[in-house]
């Protein structure tokens, strides 16, 4: 249809990706969905989906084609366990992805693109206890990001900086906390700590115990799909170019979130706590003054909601799949 503004979603057959979609088509944007892959739990709502490999150069210039905004979320990553255990492909593929599609989006004429960053960018020497200071944007340097997905996502943004500063190109990019919902994933080892929490809750029987990464005091700020796919295009359509956090301040332990999806499943459970797996940073949480003051306008789904529909999909999954009666 003409008049439509046509924009690609890269990384649509993906979680956040595949609800920005959503989003957008219902906003009546024309949608190009690219990915490896396609969404794996329903049908993408893109007008077209195309399965591109977004490392190679000419499929960035052939995602980009005849679009005038791009949503960049096509990456490769997973929980902490994955992201510790790859970091040399996890760099190799990322930076592939980025700068080629930077620079495809800038010959192919782009307005505007975003960039999904993420808190890992943040140095670790902010983030060594459990009752942490929220982290304000302009804490990202000195760097000392998470070694490997985090420096590339450091170096990505700047990239996108550096385009809009040389080039004009309209970026903008946000630095996502914890971003949790139905509809993502939810076992295999990319599966971040909500989603494995439900899984693992959701195929206990009351009174049993489950496996928790760590002591479980470490502690993290959680947000819900939905608002995270608002705030992203809120920052799209914003004059900010400035790297900004997207997320929410309600910080939990990982025993307090264990406790909440236990209450919500109506399950007694027990932790077994394996001190041997990777935990990430001791404490984060984001400073969401900036956020606020840009977007007017903040995330509204309680992480008690968000975990309940969360956990009700996972269930539902798990049915599905016949790993539960
Ligand atoms: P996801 O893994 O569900 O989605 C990423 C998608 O990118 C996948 O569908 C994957 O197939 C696709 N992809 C990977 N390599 C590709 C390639 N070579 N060509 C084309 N597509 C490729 O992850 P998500 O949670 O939806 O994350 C989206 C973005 O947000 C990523 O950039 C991620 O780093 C960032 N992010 C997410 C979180 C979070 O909490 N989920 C936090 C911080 C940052």
């Amino acid at each position: 249809m003409s008049g439509q503004t046509r924009v690609l979603v890269t990384g649509a057959g993906g979680f956040i990706g595949h609800h920005l979609t959503k989003l957008l088509v219902g906003k009546g944007y024309w949608v190009r969905g690219v990915d490896v892959k396609l969404p794996e739990y329903e049908p993408s709502d893109a007008h077209e989906f195309e399965l591109l490999d977004l490392r190679r150069w000419a499929e960035c210039l052939q995602a980009t084609r005849g679009v005038e905004q791009v949503y960049n979320l096509a990456a490769n990553m997973g929980g902490i366990g994955f992201i510790e255990a790859n970091k040399a492909v996890i760099m190799h593929d990322n930076v592939l992805i980025n700068v080629h599609m930077l620079e495809a989006a800038r010959l192919n004429g782009v307005n505007k693109y975003f960039y999904s960053s993420s808190a890992c960018i943040y140095p670790g020497y902010l983030q060594k206890e459990a009752a942490v200071a929220p982290l304000k944007e302009s804490d990202a340097y000195p760097a000392d990001p998470e070694d490997g997905y985090g420096w590339e996502k450091l170096y990505s943004e700047r990239q996108c900086r550096h385009y809009l500063e040389d080039y004009g190109l309209s970026t903008h990019v946000a630095r996502f906390h914890n971003i949790f919902g139905p509809l993502g994933t939810y076992d295999g080892g990319r599966e971040k700590s909500p989603a494995a929490i439900c899984r693992k809750i959701a195929l206990a029987g009351d009174g049993d115990e489950i496996e928790v990464w760590g002591d479980g005091e470490q502690t993290r700020s959680y947000c819900y799909v939905g608002d995270c796919v608002e705030g992203i295009y809120r920052l799209l359509n914003s004059q900010c170019h400035e790297p900004l956090n997207l997320g929410t301040d309600y910080l939990v332990t990982i025993n307090q979130l264990v406790e909440m999806v236990a209450r919500i499943a109506g399950k007694r459970i027990r932790r077994r706590h394996d001190l041997t797996k990777p935990q990430g940073v001791r404490g984060r949480n984001a400073d969401l003054t900036l956020m606020k003051r840009v977007l007017q306008w903040e995330p509204r789904t309680s992480l008690e909601q968000g975990l309940s529909v969360t956990y009700r999909w996972i269930e539902q999954e798990l049915r599905k799949a016949g790993r539960l009666d």
